[in-house]
């Protein structure tokens, strides 16, 4: 067909004349979504709308335009119920995707006394594909998300009442997300499970085969000639003539290769509870993955409350989340004290401390204090930390970061850990603890001025007091003064 414009095809008159085809409920969409995918396919990448357009590029559009006179062969049946004895209605929605775009077309089939049932097309939507390059699932799943909002502008439409909506899809990744209750999805496709979730029960989503589909058709495109006489895609598939039990059934939900990296992947917790001793026997504490010891001790509560609900016992408290970590710091001085030797103890450096293992099984040590009652009984017998440990790092922080509120630099840390712990040489470790500590970082002082000359009098003058005087003020401050308020400001003079 010429361009009775005049002039070659541009993007601004392709948009002139297909959008005047008047179809609000959608009668011609696969006819419509062909002009539509049409356009966007030569629109992409052609930034001008009056640029002339590659003939290369037109040959679906002429394609199309040809098709324009065989509207005249479409008939639409206006009422779309049984005329009389209406028994029971039904809204069927079915949905379906291409890599161009998205479509849904609705039926109201309705039966009457005599059991006779009839389907008839009521309305259909579609749209075409986002730019984003969304993998074809994930358009089936936008589809029926589509799907969900043709059935609520129809029910709100059609004046019969309805004894049951059903949605159709022939994309099995759709009905697996669907009804997928365990797995986590990736955020896009969860959105949009949770919306359709949200508006509908799982039982009425049901599988269709692709052929049998009638939203296949505006997804792939049909002329007018081809839909005036497609029976599909005016009464739907010939199965809804059935009762339910004689619709298709679903085979196994099994996604595709594309359907399955949606979904999040599992991340693996091992959580040890099975034997008490086993847990603290073995370095399972990530304490290289927890930046303060506060923390540490939140992550090992937590693994002790898993423990102590499958047993049924009281939520461990914060001592006992302690308790958990030091051992773990201690443990593999703690195996050596099961056959402690005196070369094995000389070998850890144990053998100045008189090392034993307490009631809890904790590495304590008899200082020259065990004998002070009135002291702690950390203080008395205090705690082994061993030197090269990651969670000693933590510990130290911690105390004087918490204890110490950064006051007192290395010597105020040490007095702290003293009276709880014991470890050799703990200077050096608590000093290098505390040169990474960034509050107590001081500032470099900015280099001071040179001083002007009188500040600097010959020895042979004798200046007098306030001979050279700095002046500052600052206020207004409130004053109360009985009942009432004044401002006063300060003047302050400094003899230089
Ligand atoms: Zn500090």
């Amino acid at each position: 067909m010429e361009n009775k414009m005049g002039g070659p095809w541009t993007k601004r008159k392709i948009l002139k004349v297909f959008p005047r085809l008047f179809d609000p409920l959608g009668f011609l969409l696969p006819y419509v979504m062909t002009a539509r995918n049409v356009f966007s396919a030569v629109a992409r990448g052609v930034a001008n709308w009056d640029e002339k357009l590659a003939p290369a590029k037109l040959v679906r559009w002429h394609q199309w335009l040809q098709q324009l006179e065989e509207l005249q062969q479409v008939r639409i049946p206006c009422c779309i119920k049984a005329q009389v004895d209406l028994e029971r209605a039904e809204l069927h929605v079915f949905t379906d995707a291409s890599s161009e775009s998205y479509a849904t077309v609705a039926y109201l089939l309705t039966q009457d006394r005599s059991g006779t049932r009839a389907a008839r097309m009521v309305m259909s939507r579609g749209k075409v594909a986002p730019p984003n390059n969304h993998s074809i699932p994930r358009l089936e799943l936008m589809g029926a998300r589509l799907g969900i909002q043709l059935g609520e502008v129809v029910q709100r439409a059609v004046k019969v009442p309805l004894s049951d909506i059903f949605y159709w899809t022939d994309s099995l990744n759709v009905l697996f997300w669907l009804r997928n209750e365990n797995r986590r999805l990736q955020t896009f496709v969860d959105n949009k499970v949770r919306q359709i979730r949200s508006k509908t029960n799982i039982d009425q989503w049901k599988w269709v085969p692709t052929k049998q589909n009638p939203a296949d058709l505006p997804t792939r495109g049909a002329g007018p000639g081809e839909l005036a006489r497609h029976e599909l895609w005016w009464h739907g598939p010939s199965y809804l003539r059935l009762p339910p039990q004689d619709w298709p059934q679903a085979p196994r939900l099994q996604p595709c290769e594309k359907g399955l990296r949606e979904l999040r992947k599992v991340e693996q917790v091992f959580v040890h509870f099975g034997n008490p001793v086993l847990a603290e026997e073995e370095a399972i504490f990530p304490f290289n993955r927890c930046g303060t010891w506060r923390k540490a001790v939140r992550v090992a509560r937590l693994l002790l409350s898993w423990r102590a609900r499958a047993r049924r016992q009281p939520e461990p408290g914060e001592r006992e989340g302690e308790k958990l970590l030091q051992k773990q710091i201690q443990l593999r001085y703690r195996q050596a004290m099961k056959q402690p030797t005196e070369g094995r103890l000389r070998q850890l450096g144990l053998h100045k401390l008189g090392p034993f293992l307490d009631e809890a099984g904790l590495l304590r040590g008899r200082g020259r204090l065990v004998h002070v009652a009135a002291l702690s009984r950390d203080t008395r017998e205090p705690l082994f930390l061993p030197r090269e440990h990651a969670g000693r790092r933590l510990l130290i922080a911690h105390l004087h970061r918490e204890d110490a509120r950064h006051v007192g630099g290395v010597n105020q840390t040490l007095a702290r850990l003293h009276e709880q712990f014991w470890m050799a040489k703990p200077r050096q470790v608590v000093f290098r603890v505390l040169q990474e500590c960034i509050p107590c970082r001081r500032p470099t002082r900015p280099r001071e001025g040179p001083l002007p000359d009188f500040r600097v009098p010959l020895p042979q003058e004798e200046p007098l007091a306030f001979t050279h005087t700095g002046m500052d003020c600052a206020g207004p401050f409130r004053v109360r003064r009985g009942r009432s308020e004044e401002l006063h400001y300060l003047l302050l003079l400094t003899c230089c």
